[in-house]
C-alpha cells in the first residue's frame, strides 16, 4: 500500500483528491531535490557551528535562579553567534516568541525622540502594538519614539527613492520584515534585503538596522548577514519543531547586550538567566532544524502546485524562489478558510478531532483562525494554517515536522475544499 492508498484506505480521503495530489507531486521532483540540496549545507552550517564551540557533554547540565556562569547557555548563544556569523547572540527561554524578540530589540536600542523606520511597509500585526500604530498601552510611541514607513512599489519591490527621503534625517533604527506576515507581498530573499541594507548604509551609515527573521531561517542557504541585528522565534525554524519555546537576537555585540538589559535589567544583562533545563532540547532543536525546514518547504511548494491547479491564486508560486516556509492561498471567502483550516486541523496528530474557529488573539486586531494541532502551543513549525478573518480571505499555510506530515497536510485541505 503506497502513501495515497493509505490516505483513501484508511484515512477518509476522497479518491480522486488523492489522485491529483500525487499526480501533482510527481511534476516536483526537481523542485524537491533543490530544497534537500540547500537542507545538507544548512546542516552543514550547524555542524560547524557545533563543532567549532566545542560542544560537550557537560553543557547539557541545566542552571537555575539567576542562572550565573551557565556554560551550556554560553555555547548555545555562541553557535548561534557562529551561523548567524554575527559577534553576539542572546537565545532565551525566557523570550516568549518571535514578537518578544523583536520588542526587546527594539525597546532596548531606541530612545525617547528616536525614530524607527520600516522601509518595507506596515510591519507585523503584532509589532503594531508594540510600535503603537495601534494604539496600546507600553507602545514605543507611548515613550515618545517615532515611527515611519515607505510603501512598497505595486510590484513589490522596494521604494528606493522614496526610502533615500526618509533616510534624510537618520533615524535610528529601521527594521525590515524578511516574511510577507498577514499580506500578500512577496517575501524578501536574503539577496535582496542584502541589497536594501547596504542601500541603507550608502545613505544613512549610523543606522542600527535590525531584520525580523521569523520563518525565514534555513529556508535559503544564506541569511541576512549584514544586519546589525536579526530576531525571531525559536517555535519557528530554529527551533526545529523540538524547543519547547524561546527566542533569539542576533547581531553587533552592543545591540544584541541592549535587547539583553531590556530582557534582564540595566546592569544585568545578557549575564543572567537561567536555562531551566532546556539546553539540550534547545540544540537538539537547532541540529534538526536545517531538515524540519526542509520539509515544511516541499509542503509548501506542493501546496503551491495543488491550491493554483485548483484555480486559487498562491504567493509565492511553484517555481518562485523562497525565503520564507509560508504558503499563502487566496481562498476569497470565508466557508473556504473554514475548511482549509478543518482540513489541516484534521490532519494533525494532536487535537485532530477539533473544530477551529475565528477568535480574538492578544496583539492581533481582526479575529484570527487558526489551524494546528501540535505538540508545543502555537508552533508553526509545525503543521499549521491561519487567517485573519477578512477580505480577501487568504489562508496562511506552513510547517510540517516531516515531509510526509506536510504532505498529508496538504491533501486534507484540498479534501476539504474539493466540490
Ligand atoms: C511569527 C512572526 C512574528 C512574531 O510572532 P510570534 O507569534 O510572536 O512569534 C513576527 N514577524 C513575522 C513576520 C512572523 O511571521
Amino acid at each position: 500500500m503506497n502513501f495515497y492508498d493509505f490516505l483513501v484506505s484508511r484515512m477518509g480521503i476522497d479518491a480522486r483528491v488523492a489522485f491529483f495530489v500525487a499526480e501533482t507531486e510527481r511534476e516536483l521532483a526537481s523542485r524537491f531535490s533543490e530544497i534537500d540540496e540547500i537542507a545538507a549545507v544548512n546542516q552543514l552550517k550547524v555542524l560547524h557551528a557545533m563543532q567549532e564551540s566545542r560542544l560537550g557533554d557537560a553543557h547539557f547540565n541545566d542552571s537555575t535562579g539567576y542562572g550565573y556562569h551557565d556554560e551550556g547557555r554560553e555555547v548555545l548563544e555562541k553557535i548561534f553567534a557562529e551561523i548567524f556569523q554575527a559577534e553576539a547572540a542572546l537565545v532565551r527561554p525566557q523570550l516568549i516568541s518571535g514578537t518578544h524578540a523583536l520588542a526587546a530589540a527594539l525597546f532596548g536600542n531606541l530612545r525617547p525622540g528616536d525614530t524607527l523606520f520600516s522601509p518595507v511597509g506596515k510591519p507585523y500585526d503584532t509589532l503594531e502594538s508594540v510600535i503603537g500604530i495601534r494604539e496600546a498601552s507600553g507602545s514605543l510611541a507611548e515613550f515618545g519614539i517615532k515611527y515611519r514607513q515607505t510603501e512598497l512599489l505595486d510590484d513589490g519591490s522596494f521604494d528606493f527613492e522614496k526610502i533615500r527621503e526618509a533616510l534624510a534625517d537618520s533615524p535610528k533604527m529601521a527594521t525590515i520584515q524578511r516574511s510577507k506576515g498577514y499580506s500578500w507581498r512577496k517575501s524578501f530573499t536574503p539577496g535582496e534585503i542584502r541589497e536594501l541594507i547596504a542601500f541603507i548604509r550608502e545613505n544613512s551609515p549610523r543606522t542600527i538596522i535590525l531584520v525580523d527573521n521569523c520563518y525565514g531561517e534555513f529556508v535559503a542557504a544564506d541569511e541576512p548577514l549584514n544586519a546589525d541585528l536579526l530576531a525571531g522565534s525559536l517555535i519557528k525554524n530554529p527551533g526545529g519543531g523540538i524547543a519547547p519555546g524561546g527566542g533569539y537576537v542576533v547581531g553587533r555585540h552592543e545591540f544584541v547586550e541592549a535587547a539583553a538589559r531590556r530582557l534582564t535589567a540595566p546592569g544585568l544583562g545578557s549575564a543572567v538567566g537561567p536555562t531551566l533545563g532546556m539546553t539540550r532540547t534547545l540544540l537538539q532543536g537547532l541540529f534538526l532544524a536545517p531538515q524540519t525546514v526542509s520539509a515544511a518547504v516541499k509542503g509548501a511548494v506542493l501546496a503551491a502546485a495543488v491550491f493554483s491547479k485548483m484555480g486559487f491564486d498562491v504567493n509565492p508560486g511553484v517555481f518562485d524562489e523562497r525565503s520564507d516556509i509560508v504558503q499563502a492561498v487566496k481562498l476569497g471567502s470565508p466557508e473556504n478558510v473554514r475548511a482549509f483550516c478543518r482540513g489541516v486541523q484534521a490532519a494533525a496528530p494532536v487535537d485532530s478531532y477539533v473544530t477551529p474557529e475565528a477568535a480574538p488573539m492578544p496583539g492581533y486586531a481582526h479575529g484570527v483562525i487558526m489551524a494546528g494541532g501540535t505538540f508545543v502551543q502555537g508552533s508553526s513549525i509545525e503543521l499549521s494554517a491561519d487567517a485573519p478573518m477578512r477580505e480577501p480571505y487568504i489562508v496562511y499555510f506552513q510547517g510540517g515536522l516531516t515531509a510526509a506530515h506536510a504532505r498529508a497536510g496538504v491533501v486534507f485541505a484540498a479534501n476539504e475544499l474539493w466540490l
